[in-house]
């Protein structure tokens, strides 16, 4: 009995039971927390004692008449599912129970979704706006002859960002699909910093970017591909948004318990007031920025999710003008 007592008091889902009068005979934390009732004790009290939400307790009143209910509310910061039934004993109806079940998480993860894939839409249809122009351009003989080459340019840059984007949203959703450890090898971080470095060369090079790394070489396991990717998103955005001649640090450090893999530069740096949201989808400080150099807003999204699906936790500290520093912990 102990042991039921205890399970009923400890569970995630709020259980109460109430006799036909709907007086409570019985309820858990998680029924008085979800309902966001605050006393300590409702055994014996009526039901309205509980809760005043006309729903729920219609939705009793009924169950007590013998008809299984079932609602889904809003309760302030919460969604929850309410189902009550009736309990009969011996071809009468004795009382009720009555089970909450906690939605916020998925109702929220299901608006996230939503939002994603309107934000996808829209940013798909700027760069399909922009070819259709070009082409009806060209097509409609209003382009000089001149100009056909320059416009056959822009339709291949509006392309290639179309194409970086759809590979983007591919990763995210692979990353939301993907059991942890699938594919977990042993391999040497400081090889695959500087494969990272090598690979960024075009781009530091154009701005005159000095990239450092520090750190020894160890053994790490993890799933190499992410690794590289989220490596390859931190650096490329710490060469992107850095200034001429500017300089770029990675540091590698293995600490009892986790490793530390730091990218600082000294670039533009991102104001306070956006630094909670760059780890967004679609996020950018300076969309039009970000866009004409064909950046997704996808990568600090991808990074946190790498990050996130080895256990570790990603930070990001920044000073306008003067740099901005992430640093990334992998648990081990
Ligand atoms: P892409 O998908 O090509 O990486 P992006 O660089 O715009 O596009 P994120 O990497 O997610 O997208 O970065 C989001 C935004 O955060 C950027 O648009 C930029 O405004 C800001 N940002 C990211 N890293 C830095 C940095 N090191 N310095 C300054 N701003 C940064
Ligand atoms: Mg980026």
């Amino acid at each position: 009995a102990n042991t039921i007592q205890s399970i009923i008091q400890n569970m995630r889902e709020g259980l109460v039971f109430l006799d036909i009068n709907s007086s409570i005979l019985a309820i858990n934390q998680s029924a008085t927390e979800l309902l966001n009732a605050n006393h300590s004790s409702y055994i014996g009290k009526n039901i309205l004692d509980l809760t005043r939400d006309p729903e729920i307790v219609e939705s009793i009143r009924k169950a007590l008449r013998g008809e299984r209910q079932s609602n889904s509310l809003a309760a302030r910061d919460k969604f929850i599912n309410i189902f009550a039934s009736p309990v009969v004993f011996a071809g009468n109806i004795i009382g009720s129970i009555v089970i909450i079940i906690d939605m916020t998480d998925k109702m929220l993860a299901e608006k996230m979704r939503r939002e994603f894939s309107a934000n996808v839409s829209h940013e798909l249809k700027t760069p399909l706006t922009s070819i259709l122009g070009f082409s009806e351009m060209i097509e409609n003989g209003m382009a000089h002859k001149d100009d056909i080459k320059g416009f056959a340019g822009r339709i291949k840059k509006e392309v290639l960002r179309l194409i970086e984007l759809i590979e983007n949203i591919i990763k995210l959703s692979e990353l939301d699909e993907k059991l942890p450890s699938e594919q977990f090898t042993t391999f040497d971080l400081l090889s695959l910093a500087k494969e990272t470095i090598t690979s960024l060369e075009h781009l530091s090079r154009r701005k005159n970017i000095q990239i450092n790394l520090l750190g020894n070489s160890f053994d790490l396991i993890a799933d190499r591909t992410m690794i590289s990717e989220l490596l390859s998103n931190l650096v490329e955005n710490a060469i992107h948004y850095n200034k001429e001649n500017g300089c770029v640090t990675i540091k590698l450090a293995q600490n009892p318990g986790n490793i530390e893999i730091t990218v600082a530069d000294t670039g533009i740096g991102i104001p306070g007031q956006h630094l909670p949201r760059v780890f967004e989808r679609f996020y950018r400080v300076d969309p039009s920025r970000s866009k004409k150099s064909g950046g997704t807003g996808l990568g600090l999204s991808i990074a946190k999710h790498i990050v996130q699906y080895h256990g570790g936790d990603i930070k990001i500290s920044s000073t306008v003008n003067e740099g901005t520093i992430i640093c990334v912990k992998l648990f081990t």
